[in-house]
C-alpha cells in the first residue's frame, strides 16, 4: 500500500490503514517537519475528523483558539461576534509533523525527500526520485493540486478557471502594529474569495484568496491590504502563494485501486476556503474503501466503494457552491454584507456552518428567511 504525500489527507489515510495492519509505506518530496502555505484555521469540524482518527490529543500542535470573529466590508468592520464554538489556528510546520509522527508510531514506513515522479495505473508501479519503482495493491494520492496520481490514472488537471491563488505572509506580533484575539475575515478586497488575519501565538498570518481568473491584481491587491493593515507600513517579511482548488472538486476521485484525497480531489470549500478537514475526512475514506475492497478480496472496487463516502463531502460542496453566488457575487455580496452587518445572527450561523453544527441547506434557507424579512416585509 502506497500513500503519496504526507500532508493532513496523507498522514491520516496512512495512519488508518497502518492501524488495521496493513503494510504502509508513505513517500514525500520533502522533509518534515515542512512549512506549507496556509492560514492554519481549524474548525470544529476539522477537530471533530481529527478525534474520530487520531489518539493523541492534538494540543500540542494548537497555537490559538478564539471563540469569534470579525468581519469588515473593505476596511470598514462590520459585524463582530462571540461564538460558542471555537476555531482553532496552527502552524502547518507543527500540525503536519504531529500527524505525520502519529502515522510513523502506528508503523507507516515514511520515506521523505522521496518525490513520486510518475504513476503506472495498469500495474499500480509508482516510479519516485531516489529509488527504484514501487509497486503495491493500492495507491493514495494525497500529494496536492499537481498530482502526477492524477495524472497517471488519466484524469486532466484541475481546471484553471476554478483554481484561486492564495497568498500570505506571517508577522511576528512584535512587528504588527496591534495585537489581534479574533480571526478577521474582510470581504471585498478580492473577488471571489476574501482577505483574512488570523491571530496565532507569536504572529499574525494575514492572506488572500480570490479565483485566478477574476482576480488579475492580487498580489497588487494585497499590497495594499497588508500595508494598511499596519498603519502604512509593509512589514518586511516574505510572502508567498500557492494554488487552491477553490471549490474544484473531482466527480471521480481516482481509478479502481488508486484513490485521490484531499487537494489532490480538489477538496477545498468553495466559499470558506477550509481544506483541511477535508483533507482528513477524505483521507480516511480512502483509507476505509481500500480496507473494505481488500477485505472483499477485490482491490478493483476500492473507487466504487470511496465514491460512496466521498460523495458526502462532494454534496457539501455543491450546496456551498451554490451558495458562494450569494457570497461573492457582484449583485448580490452588497446585499449579503448589509444583512451580515445588521444581523448577528447571520454571522454567529455562519460560524455554526464552519464548524459543521448546521449544513449548507439550513444555512441558505436561515438567510434566505433573513433577506425576505429585511428587504421584503
Ligand atoms: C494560502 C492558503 C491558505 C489556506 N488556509 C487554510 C486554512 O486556514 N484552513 C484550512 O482548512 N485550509 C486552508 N488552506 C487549504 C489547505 O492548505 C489544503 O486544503 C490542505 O493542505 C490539503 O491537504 P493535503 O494533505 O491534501 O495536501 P498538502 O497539505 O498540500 O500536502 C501534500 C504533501 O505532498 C507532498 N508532495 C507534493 N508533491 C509530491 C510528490 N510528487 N511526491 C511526493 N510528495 C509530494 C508535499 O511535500 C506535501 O507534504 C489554505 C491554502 C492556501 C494555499
Amino acid at each position: 500500500m502506497i500513500v503519496i504525500g504526507g500532508g493532513p489527507s496523507g498522514a491520516t489515510a496512512a495512519f488508518v490503514l497502518a492501524k488495521a495492519g496493513m503494510s504502509v509505506l508513505l513517500l514525500d518530496a520533502a522533509v518534515f517537519p515542512r512549512d506549507k502555505l496556509c492560514g492554519g484555521l481549524l474548525s470544529r469540524r476539522a477537530e471533530k475528523t481529527y478525534k474520530a482518527v487520531f489518539e493523541k490529543p492534538w494540543d500540542p500542535a494548537i497555537e490559538f483558539a478564539s471563540h469569534g470573529a470579525v468581519f469588515f466590508d473593505g476596511h470598514s468592520k462590520i459585524q463582530s461576534v462571540e461564538h460558542v464554538w471555537p476555531t482553532y489556528f496552527t502552524s502547518r510546520t507543527k500540525f503536519d509533523a504531529h500527524l505525520l509522527a502519529q502515522a510513523a508510531a502506528a508503523g507507516v514506513v515514511v520515506q521523505e525527500q522521496r518525490r513520486a515522479l510518475h504513476v503506472y495505473a495498469p500495474d499500480s508501479r509508482v516510479q519516485a526520485a531516489g529509488g527504484p519503482d514501487i509497486q503495491a495493491d493500492f495507491i493514495i494520492g494525497c500529494e496536492g493540486v499537481n498530482s502526477p496520481t492524477a495524472r497517471g490514472v488519466g484524469l486532466p488537471p484541475l481546471s484553471r478557471r476554478r483554481l484561486a491563488a492564495g497568498l500570505e505572509v506571517h508577522i511576528p506580533r512584535d512587528l504588527f502594529s496591534r495585537q489581534p484575539d479574533k480571526p478577521e475575515i474582510y470581504f471585498r478586497l478580492a473577488e471571489w474569495g476574501y482577505a483574512w488575519l488570523f491571530p496565532k501565538r507569536d504572529c499574525v498570518t494575514v492572506g488572500m484568496a480570490g479565483l485566478v481568473q477574476k482576480n488579475r491584481n492580487l498580489k497588487g491587491n494585497f499590497t495594499r491590504f497588508l500595508s494598511g493593515l499596519n498603519g502604512g507600513r509593509l512589514p518586511e517579511v516574505r510572502w508567498k502563494g500557492h494554488p487552491i482548488p477553490f471549490g474544484n472538486y473531482r466527480a471521480r476521485p481516482g481509478k479502481a485501486n488508486i484513490l485521490l484525497a484531499g487537494d489532490a480531489a480538489g477538496l477545498v470549500e468553495p466559499v470558506t476556503g477550509e481544506g483541511i478537514a477535508f483533507a482528513m475526512e477524505s483521507g480516511r475514506y480512502a483509507a476505509q474503501a481500500i480496507l473494505a475492497a481488500a477485505a472483499a478480496g477485490r482491490p478493483d472496487s476500492a473507487l466504487s466503494r470511496y465514491l460512496e463516502s466521498y460523495s458526502r463531502i462532494t454534496a457539501l460542496f455543491r450546496q456551498a457552491r451554490i451558495m458562494r453566488h450569494l457570497v461573492f457575487q457582484r449583485l448580490t455580496q452588497p446585499i449579503f454584507l448589509r444583512v451580515l452587518a445588521r444581523s448577528q445572527t447571520v454571522a454567529t450561523r455562519y460560524l455554526d456552518l464552519l464548524a459543521a453544527e448546521i449544513g449548507y441547506g439550513e444555512y441558505a434557507r436561515f438567510l434566505a428567511k433573513v433577506l425576505i424579512r429585511r428587504f421584503l416585509v
